[in-house]
């Protein structure tokens, strides 16, 4: 069996009609090969497609290895660094709500592409229970793939894959099965009512999806089909199966083996490799027709590619689809799985981009022309509680850190000197440079050198004006300073110019 990358998709076969079949969905921790039983040995250890080509079936097997799978996200999980969060506006980014969005858009664009190179598509679950959460999914995967249209249908036309891929932009719709790996464990040896099971949920994921309308009458036009006629849904019943890495299990065969007594004889349900089969050698017989309704004969297509033209096609869709741009910042229109998927985002980016001139103004209202550090805080505290209140979620760190920037913007134009005087009262003009004095505002009452008058004087910012000018001052408008005997005392004199 060869096995090769989508990124870089070999001359692998020259057969003129092969099957595909692409293996999406989740899977456990421990058994992280989602492709048991068709694929006995895949290891999966990097995020995107692995290609395996089974020659002698003629089947392309194609895996997909997302975030979806427990193991790659422990893994993702074990290299986070809390530590790494440098900014206000990089710990946004940080937020759960933010990744978990771009988790899902990147596990999206693994899954379209699958969608587009398949016929036969198996949605895979661990557990018995269809996760609802594949709606989304499924929606965001639809919008990108027309999204991608014009690029796609523009890069298979010069990529010469010709036949189906030119005139409708893929083979076929696909297909899409659902695999269960493990049954409820009272029906496990009860082939009957696993089998009513089996079709109970096939009704009720075909209501669901029909409901959901991501399948349609028409084919040609969805993303996928699920069959009319024939079975969709299986539901392993075998625990030892889909588990053959399991030690527990290995045992168990051998003590089984050692001891001689016969086994359980195995129930006569098909396997899932057979229940694939069936679907494989449709598509190699007639090609699968889904439609419903009138427009059923007129708009059906089906090819088996040459492995040669499927080749020629992978390498011209898998960097389209693969590379798209992750998701926007701020102000930036988003992408259709953006928009899908990221809905926490972008409802906490619509809040904080509404509250946040409303908390601007509530900075701005009532302000003087001037004012000080004291009261630009108590002002902003008043604009952040406003804010706090009102935006929520991811994005309003951001939107903190915004409100924080234009507030200080604001009182730069407006701030006072605020410089201290001798006495510690700050400077109440508008901030000003060296030409102009400071000034507190604050004045005293102070006696002359002779005590027997008083004058007003300003708050001193320099010791020589507090100790001598006011008292030069003074003595002027002061009858008896002037008649009073001076005596000069010797005042320090340096003689050399760098005196300390
Ligand atoms: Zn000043
Ligand atoms: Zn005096």
């Amino acid at each position: 069996m060869k096995e090769f990358s989508i990124k870089d998709v070999p001359d692998f076969s020259r057969k003129d009609r092969i099957v595909v079949v692409g293996v999406i969905g989740k899977s456990e921790y421990e058994y992280p090969n989602k492709t048991t039983p068709l694929l006995p040995t895949v290891n999966c250890d990097e995020i995107g497609i692995k290609c395996y080509w089974d020659e002698r079936s003629n089947i392309l097997y194609l895996h997909a290895t997302t975030y979806l799978d427990a193991k790659q996200l422990t893994e993702l999980a074990c290299n986070l660094e809390e530590a790494s969060k440098v900014s206000e506006k990089d710990a946004d980014d940080t937020h759960w709500l933010v990744a978990s969005g771009d988790l899902a858009s990147e596990s999206c664009k693994i899954f379209a592409l699958i969608f587009h190179l398949c016929h036969i598509v198996v949605l895979s679950s661990p557990s018995p229970v269809f996760d609802l959460g594949y709606l989304q999914l499924f929606k965001a995967i639809d919008a990108y793939r027309n999204e991608l249209l014009p690029q796609t249908t523009e890069a298979l036309a010069s990529s010469g894959a010709g036949g189906t891929w030119d005139s409708h932009g893929r083979t076929c719709c696909p297909r899409l099965l659902f695999h269960f790996h493990r049954a409820p464990r009272q029906l496990r040896r009860n082939p009957a009512a696993l089998k009513r099971l089996e079709h109970s949920v096939e009704d009720q994921l075909y209501f669901i999806l029909r409901k959901a309308r991501i399948i349609t009458n028409v084919c040609a036009k969805s993303l996928f089909a699920i069959p009319k006629n024939e079975e969709f849904v299986y539901i392993n019943a075998d625990d030892a199966a889909g588990r053959a890495r399991d030690v527990g299990s290995l045992l168990q065969g051998l003590i089984h083996l050692c001891s001689g007594v016969p086994q359980e004889p195995p129930c006569d349900r098909p396997s899932f490799k057979q229940f694939v089969g069936g679907h494989v050698e449709l598509a190699r017989v007639g090609g699968f027709d889904d439609n419903v309704g009138k427009y059923a004969m007129t708009t059906s297509f089906f090819e088996l590619p040459s492995a040669h033209s499927w080749q020629l096609a992978a390498r011209a869709l898998a960097p389209i689809y693969l590379s798209a741009p992750r998701a926007p910042r701020d102000d930036e229109p988003g992408g259709a799985l953006y928009d899908a998927l990221a809905t926490d985002v972008r409802f906490s980016q619509a809040r904080c981009a509404k509250v946040l001139p409303i908390a601007q103004a509530s900075y701005m209202e009532g302000l003087p022309s001037h004012y000080s550090s004291q009261h630009h805080a108590h002002k902003l505290s008043i604009a952040m509680s406003v804010l706090e209140t009102m935006g929520r979620g991811p994005r309003a760190g951001g939107a903190r850190a915004a409100l924080r920037a234009s507030c200080e913007a604001a009182w730069r134009a407006r701030r006072l000197c605020e410089a201290p005087s001798l006495t510690d009262h700050p400077c109440h003009h508008p901030q000003h440079d060296g030409t102009r004095e400071h000034s507190s505002g604050v004045r005293y009452v102070h006696a002359c050198d002779c005590g027997r008058s008083k004058a007003s004087r300003d708050d001193p910012y320099c010791v020589r004006r507090a100790n001598l000018g006011f008292y030069e001052d003074a003595a002027e408008l002061c009858t008896a300073c002037p008649t009073l005997t001076r005596r000069e005392f010797p005042v320090f004199q340096p003689t050399t110019a760098t005196y300390r």
